[in-house]
Parts: C-alpha cells; structure tokens; sequence
C-alpha cells in the first residue's frame, strides 16, 4: 500500500471535519493533485485549506469551498457540466472525476491555455476548456445538467438559468463583487427555478466580456 504523505491526510480530516461527507467528493478531492494547479512557489502550501494567487491577479479557491460547491451540485455520471470561471483548471478537475464531461470557460487567454496543457497533461480528457464570456455562452454548447460558478456575480443572469436542463442544478456566488457573497443554489423545476442560499463566501469578481490583458 502506498504511503499517504501527512499533509494529504491532514487535508481529507479537514474536509470531513468541515462536514463534507460525499464519499465519492472526497475520493475526487484525493485524486485531484492539488499541487500541480498552485503557482510553482506555493507548492508546500497546496493542501492547506486556503485559496491562494495565481496568474492573472485570479485564485484558485479554498478546498473546502471547491469540496463543497461539488457536494452541493449533486453530480451523477452521465451530466454534462459547465464551469464558469476555468482559473486554475483546479474545479474543473474535481468536476470532472464526478461527471461525463465538463465544459469551462475563462475571459484570461493565459490562464485558459495554461489549464488546458495542465488538464491534458494529467489524461483528464472528459474537460474542454473555452476561452471566452462566460455571460455569453456559445448557444452551439448546448444546456447543462449542472452550472458552477466559481467568480462572484451580482445577480445570476436569466439567460445563465435558462441553460439549465430540467430539474438542473447551478451553484453560484451572489453579491457585491468587493466584499463577501452568498453562494446561492437554483433548481429548475418544471414550476420555475427554486433557489436556496447556502453559506458566505469570497470570490474574485465575474467580469464581462473576455479580459483586454492576456
Ligand atoms: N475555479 C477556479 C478558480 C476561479 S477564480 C479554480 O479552480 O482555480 C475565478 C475565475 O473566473 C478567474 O480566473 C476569472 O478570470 C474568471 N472569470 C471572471 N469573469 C469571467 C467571465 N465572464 N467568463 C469567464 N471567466 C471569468
């Protein structure tokens, strides 16, 4: 049996001590090398629980909040997700253990590259990553089981909901783009969308149109 190093299994206690009880996230959160995602000099700090920089003055979240926002979507392997805010590539990775295929955006061409390659090169080939407005999806990639958002919106946009197939789950942080957001959950039901608020959080703003900067 291979030998789990200490941080790793401090990082799955953390996890579960936070609550997160979803076997199959938490196989995902241990399979997912964490270390490969964080800039070249954080990498004796990837499985603490916080976010931290990378490129493009973005983040990549805070485990607890990707283990979290995962459990809270629900996943079952035939979905077809879309992530909203690529970053890292982190999310999407976690995602992508869970679910058929994954689609994510992001408005930083640098970042959306440089989670591509990253992506590739660790054989997780169920995720395409788009460069591009995550406020203007394609309409040629179709609608989505499931929608994360993992950058604050202001209001979560109608076009957005409406790409939700029925019974849909999407998960997004709502608020003030300066300051602390509540992560918001809406359910397409065939009565209308029912929504839930969930717990606070911080995240970098969603930003339209795709970023003037590389
Ligand atoms: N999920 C990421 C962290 C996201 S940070 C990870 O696991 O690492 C939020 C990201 O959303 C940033 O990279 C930011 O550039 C991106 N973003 C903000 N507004 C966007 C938009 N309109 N479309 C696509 N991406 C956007």
């Amino acid at each position: 049996m291979s030998q789990e190093p200490p941080e790793k299994m401090m990082f799955q206690l953390t996890l579960r001590r936070r609550g997160i009880s979803d076997q199959a996230v938490l196989r995902a959160m241990e399979e997912v090398p964490r270390e490969v995602f964080v800039a070249a000099g954080d990498r004796g700090h990837a499985y603490r629980d916080s976010a931290l920089g990378i490129a493009c003055g973005q983040t990549i979240s805070q485990p607890f909040v990707v283990a979290y926002m995962t459990e809270q979507l629900q996943l079952r392997k035939d979905h077809k997700v879309l992530e909203i805010g690529t970053g890292s590539g982190y999310q999407a990775a976690v995602l992508s253990r869970l679910c058929a295929h994954v689609l994510t955006i992001e408005r930083y061409r640098t970042l959306a590259d440089t989670a591509r390659d990253r992506l590739e090169a660790l054989g997780y080939f169920n995720i395409e990553v788009m460069y591009g407005d995550g406020f203007d999806i394609p309409p040629g990639a179709g609608d989505f089981d499931r929608i994360i958002v993992t950058a604050a919106m202001e209001q979560i946009p109608d076009t957005l909901q409406r790409r939700l197939e029925p019974g849909g789950i999407l998960i997004a942080p709502v608020g003030p783009h300066h300051g602390t957001q509540t992560l918001v959950r809406v359910t397409r039901k065939d009565s209308g969308f029912e929504r839930k608020e969930l717990v606070d959080v911080r995240f970098v703003p969603a930003l339209p149109g795709i970023a003037r900067e590389l």
